[in-house]
């Protein structure tokens, strides 16, 4: 049994709950498809149990693209989504909306349970490494395995001088360039979409998703740039989300860019990617140098060397200072929405009491 199935207790099965996984999702129904495919199953159309969901759930244990649900299918109507199951990796939307307050709206699940996190970007325009660092962060907290794909490399006149230097911000991640209109670099990305992989595409829009995802597919799975633009319509202003498959059982889910997502509690992911810093770091005579010339500094000493670029340490701390600032400012909604419960349940009790 793997991750999921093992998650269906027994009670579930007897009470004839089956796993599906999430291909689309509208404001309050959702298209499904079975967890293992089936031949030729067209989409099931389900709506969440009223009794479970509506009361006192937290945002995030609504399903989302990719969500591998238990629920009763209903051969005749709408099947019933009863519970989401614990997911392998997900992306939350963290920009406060304005119910931020509010922990329902707080985080909002963008995707979940891919494999890989393509994260994308052009080699001719916004060619932007120190941003690249940043989504790479958010795609290791993800859970997914981040491979960085570089499009549009026909536009390119130093397309392999940038490679390198990407591959060098980028340690242990695998980086790609390729071009969808040269067909370069196609053949590289195949091995990631093997029969019931998950991939998660994510990058500005105009990079070249659509087109990618086309060529890998073979056919017109996604609308393109040009056709969006022609009926006027940006592509994630509609309001559903839904995933594609590919003919071999391959899966593909688009998300908005990871700068709409913005960056949650960034610290374990910031370790992950400046793993060089994190090895030094642990030769400092203090345990909470900040390597800003302490004594006894051995990135500070590294720098000297030569052996880690400056720029490196300066993203660094520059993102630690922002994990640091998401991080307090979590603390301060947390506290206010505490205080609002608080209140609530202070006039409700008060209230009560007074009728009675
Ligand atoms: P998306 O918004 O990221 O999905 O971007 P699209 O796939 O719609 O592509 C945006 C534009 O870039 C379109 O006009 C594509 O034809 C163009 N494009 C995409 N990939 C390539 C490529 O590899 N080379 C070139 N020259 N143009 C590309
Ligand atoms: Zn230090």
């Amino acid at each position: 049994m793997n991750f999921f199935e093992q998650q269906l207790t027994e009670r579930e099965r007897k009470e004839g709950l089956r796993l599906f996984r999430v291909w689309e999702t509208h404001k309050e129904h959702y298209k499904l498809l079975p967890f293992q495919a089936e031949e030729d199953m067209e989409q099931v159309d389900a709506v969440l149990k009223g009794s479970v969901f509506y009361k006192n759930a937290k945002y995030q244990e609504y399903p989302a693209i990719g969500d591998i649900v238990a629920a009763v299918f209903n051969p005749c109507g709408d099947s019933v989504i009863y519970r989401v199951l614990k997911r392998k990796s997900q992306f939350l939307r963290t920009a406060p909306g304005p119910g931020a307050l509010y922990e329902n709206t707080a985080r909002q699940v963008i995707a979940a349970n891919f494999d890989t996190v393509f994260l994308m970007e052009s080699l001719n325009k916004d060619f932007n490494i120190r941003k690249m660092e940043r989504y790479l962060l958010t795609a290791w907290e993800s859970g997914g395995t981040p491979v960085i794909v570089l499009t549009k490399a026909d536009l390119c006149e130093n397309a392999e001088e940038r490679l390198a230097q990407m591959r060098a911000a980028a340690p242990g991640v695998l980086v790609h360039a390729v071009s969808a209109k040269s067909g370069a670099g196609i053949e590289e990305l195949k091995p990631y979409l093997a029969p019931g992989a998950v991939i998660a595409l994510t990058g500005s829009s105009g990079i070249g998703k659509s087109t990618l995802i086309n060529t890998l597919a073979g056919r017109e799975l996604m609308v393109t740039a040009a056709i969006r633009e022609s009926d006027g319509r940006g592509r994630h202003t509609t309001t559903h989300r839904q995933m594609f498959a590919l003919d071999n059982g391959a899966m593909v889910i688009d998300t908005p860019g990871i700068r709409e997502l913005g960056i949650w509690a960034v610290n374990d992911g910031l370790e992950d990617s400046f793993e060089e810093i994190t090895l030094l770091a642990a030769g400092c005579r203090f345990s909470d140098c900040k390597h800003e010339g302490e004594p006894g500094c051995a990135v500070c000493a590294a720098i000297k060397a030569g052996e880690l670029p400056a720029e490196r340490l300066k993203s660094y701390q520059k993102l630690r200072r922002e994990a640091l600032h998401s991080k307090r400012r979590e603390a301060i909604r947390q506290k206010k929405s505490n205080a609002y419960k608080n209140s609530c349940k202070n006039q409700h009790l008060g209230r009560h009491t007074a009728d009675t």
